[in-house]
């Protein structure tokens, strides 16, 4: 066996208590934000079978052509699949639970996704999204409130250098209408394609608009328009986001060539971007996909989502400054002496039933010693007990501010802590 130490998968990262902490705090956060929109959260596995995501996500999709960890199980040869993203897997779950057909669904999740990509500053190979998915609503009010819910997230966090990029993709009709004009006009100009949109040109020619290569612009530029193709229904449904968006005072800027990179979606597509994450500055991105339940197999229902970049969102929050007060014990319990241990475990516990939190000194030690923890806890209380207190079932109480020790009975104890913490 080698003694070499072993560290995290690249690109897959620890998240330490200081950074925990903003975690911690963000989560509870945008809970209450969805909560405050009625969704209600739907917890899915983080393995699914790799026949799901082909099928909804898209053969050729850069998700599905290169990203995803899929392996076959060990014990019965199954194509699994670690989620790469997760509205795959609520639809899936809604399918299944019969949750779609009798009422719609406002749901959301969080967790990790993985997507096996080269790892840089906002990108990483386990990463971590909250998902907001409406299942069953056809009408352009749910396209706007999701956008409106995120502006009001932003708002709270005190993000105000995000933009909102938005776009329609029109419907099946028009997409394929599109597609087919797209392909003729890359056909007259093969020489100009790069391999990967040579490979794309019959199977997903959309995509080649969302080529990075710059060798490539000037001709996507140039390349027929969705927008020349857009069917009535689509465009007086974009035009109804769009007035409820001015109606609420959300600003935005239509963009033309934002398509993103999973194949279910129609109609309204989002991106909320900042300049200032460098190359990684989606924070977060959705859009209508009535397609997808039907695709999963289900019967064919309108459906509209959208999910955030925890780490890129946590990103912009550090680089402002957000700073959180460490998360603190109020009382750190020092002791020495058996007597004096068995009163120490007995106060600690009685404490926290006061819904007080207790660091219960562990290992032994000098007092002295013992107190150096107290002081580095950041504890407001330290308890001390020796077996002369102890004898007398007395607690020694010390503000770590400053003040007086004082001498209290246990029965009394919980009561001079909260009088000293207030
Ligand atoms: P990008 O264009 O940056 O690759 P995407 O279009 O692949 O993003 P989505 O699948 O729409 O991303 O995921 C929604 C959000 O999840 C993104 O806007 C981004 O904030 C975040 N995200 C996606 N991939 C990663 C990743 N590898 N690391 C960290 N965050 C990510
Ligand atoms: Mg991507």
């Amino acid at each position: 066996m080698s003694n070499e130490t072993l560290q995290a998968v690249r690109g897959m990262n620890d998240i330490l208590p200081d950074e925990a902490e903003l975690w911690l705090w963000f989560e509870e956060v945008v809970r209450d934000w969805l909560h405050s929109y009625g969704y209600r959260n739907i917890r899915m596995p983080l393995v699914e079978p790799t026949a799901l995501f082909k099928r909804a996500i898209g053969e050729v999709t850069d998700i599905v052509e290169k990203e995803m960890y899929s392996f076959a199980d060990a014990l019965n040869g199954d194509h699994l699949t670690l989620r790469p993203e997760g509205t795959a897997s609520c639809v899936r779950a809604a399918l299944q639970h019969n949750l779609l057909y009798n009422a719609p669904q406002r749901l959301y999740y969080s967790g990790p996704m993985f997507r096996h990509e080269r790892p840089q500053k906002g990108r990483y190979r386990q990463f971590h999204q909250f998902g907001v998915e409406a299942l069953g609503f056809a009408g352009p009010d749910i396209d706007a409130e999701q956008i409106l819910m995120c502006a009001r997230l932003w708002r709270k966090l005190g993000l105000c250098d995000v933009t909102l990029q938005l776009n329609t993709l029109g419907d099946t009709a028009s997409r394929h209408r599109h597609r087919a004009k797209l392909i003729g006009y890359f056909e007259q100009h093969l020489d100009m394609l790069d391999a990967d949109a040579t490979r794309r040109l019959h199977s997903n020619p959309l995509r080649i608009l969302d080529s990075k290569n710059p060798a490539m612009q000037e001709l996507i530029t140039a390349a027929p328009k969705l927008a020349d193709e857009l069917e009535d229904d689509a465009l007086r449904h974009f035009d109804e986001v769009q007035a409820m968006l001015r109606r609420h005072d959300v600003a935005f800027e239509i963009n033309p060539q934002l398509v993103r990179g999973l194949d279910y979606y129609n109609r309204t597509v989002f991106e909320w971007v900042t300049t200032r994450l460098g190359a990684q500055g989606t924070i977060c991105a959705g859009g209508r996909y009535d397609g997808l339940v039907e695709q999963v197999g289900g019967k064919p229902t309108p459906a509209t989502g959208f999910a955030m970049g925890v780490e890129r969102l946590l990103a912009l929050l550090q680089e402002d400054g957000m700073a959180l007060p460490k998360a603190e014990v109020d009382v750190y319990v020092v002791h020495q002496g058996e007597l004096a241990s068995r009163l120490a475990s007995q106060v600690a516990e009685q404490l926290r039933d006061d819904r007080l939190r207790v660091l219960l000194h562990c290992g032994g030690g000098s007092f002295k010693s013992q107190m150096k923890k107290a002081d580095a806890s950041g504890a407001a209380v330290a308890v001390v007990i020796g077996d002369d207190e102890a004898q007398a079932n007395e607690v020694s109480v010390k503000p770590m501010q400053g003040g007086e020790q004082q001498r209290v009975s246990v029965q009394n104890l919980a009561a001079t802590v909260n009088g000293i913490i207030k």
